[in-house]
């Protein structure tokens, strides 16, 4: 099928002017600072075969852009290369970062507002592109708002879910995985992600790498590893993430301290997305050492 060419500008558009230019766009605070910067985007294809791939990898729970799209719209018959996954990046703001790189142990204001109040900018670019896409009669699917979206245990990897944002962003050329487990961009890896499937064609992303971690210093050259001694609860090793361990520093710890200290129900860390050399941009090999 003919993938238009250049039909991927006004998607790009609508994703950034929300992001620029919207009023839902703010962390909240006394100064109402953008949760998020300029975002990046990419597409790949509804029946590129890492999706299938990534069932393998994870887990057989992981979701296609087909099986989701196929599930939420049961009255169309729909294949699987006629739809395409757009994915956006969406960098956390520069004060965000910048007080976090000053923590040790809890995370700093505004970066638990960028978790959670963050994280409500990026559901409703998920519902505001659904929707835009659905005015311009194209069928469309935010996978995680889905009723199939659902958390379930990867024998691999533990802590997954039947859709991953970050897996849709490495498939459509945005980035690759790091040891502490985030995905590394050309913004870095401080910021949230997000997708929707939808019945259209665009051109796919190139993926301009050859690995799944290609990004990372650890793996590439075997230095760096400081997300390892940035975590404050040994969650992060050479081998990897321990999601678990992860898991119980955010829920009760930061939980309670987020509540008590700042006044409203959110949780978060991120302390091994700041203060490392892959916080804001693809690092080099002298960043590393
Ligand atoms: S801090 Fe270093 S080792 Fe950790 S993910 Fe980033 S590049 Fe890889
Ligand atoms: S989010 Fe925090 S607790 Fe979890 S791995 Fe990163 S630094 Fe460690």
């Amino acid at each position: 099928m003919n993938r238009l060419k250049n039909s991927s500008k006004w998607i790009e558009d609508a994703i950034k002017g929300f992001i620029e230019n919207s009023t839902e766009n703010t962390l909240k605070n006394q100064e109402n600072d953008k949760a998020f910067e300029t975002p990046l985007i990419g597409f790949s294809r509804g029946d590129d075969p890492l999706y299938e791939a990534f069932k393998e990898h994870v887990g057989p729970f992981c979701m296609t852009p087909w099986e989701i799209f196929a599930i939420s719209f049961r009255e169309f018959s729909v294949k699987p290369e006629e739809l395409t996954v757009i994915s956006w990046v969406l960098p956390h703001n520069k004060a965000t970062k910048a007080d976090n790189r000053k923590e040790k142990y809890y995370p700093s204001e505004r970066w638990a507002r960028g978790r959670i109040f963050g994280e409500e900018v990026n559901e409703k670019l998920r519902k505001y592109l659904q929707s835009y896409l659905e005015s311009e009669g194209y069928k469309a699917i935010a996978p995680t708002l889905a009723p199939q979206f659902s958390i379930r245990i990867s024998p691999k990897h533990g802590i997954a879910s039947t859709w991953s944002e970050r897996h849709a962003a490495y498939a459509s050329g945005l980035g690759t995985f790091g040891l502490c487990d985030g995905l590394i961009t050309s913004v870095g890896k401080a910021m949230r992600v997000g997708s929707v499937v939808a019945r259209i064609q665009v051109s796919p992303t190139p993926r301009p790498y050859a690995k799944h971690t290609e990004y990372c210093l650890y793996f590439t050259d075997g230095i760096c590893g400081k997300c390892i001694s940035r975590c404050p609860v040994g969650a992060i090793t050479e081998s990897g993430k321990d999601k678990a361990a992860c898991y119980r520093h955010l829920f009760p710890v930061t939980k309670d301290y987020v509540t008590s200290n700042y006044g409203f129900d959110g949780y978060g860390c991120g302390l091994c997305q700041t203060l490392v050399p892959c916080e804001s941009k693809i690092p080099n090999r002298k960043d590393g050492l």
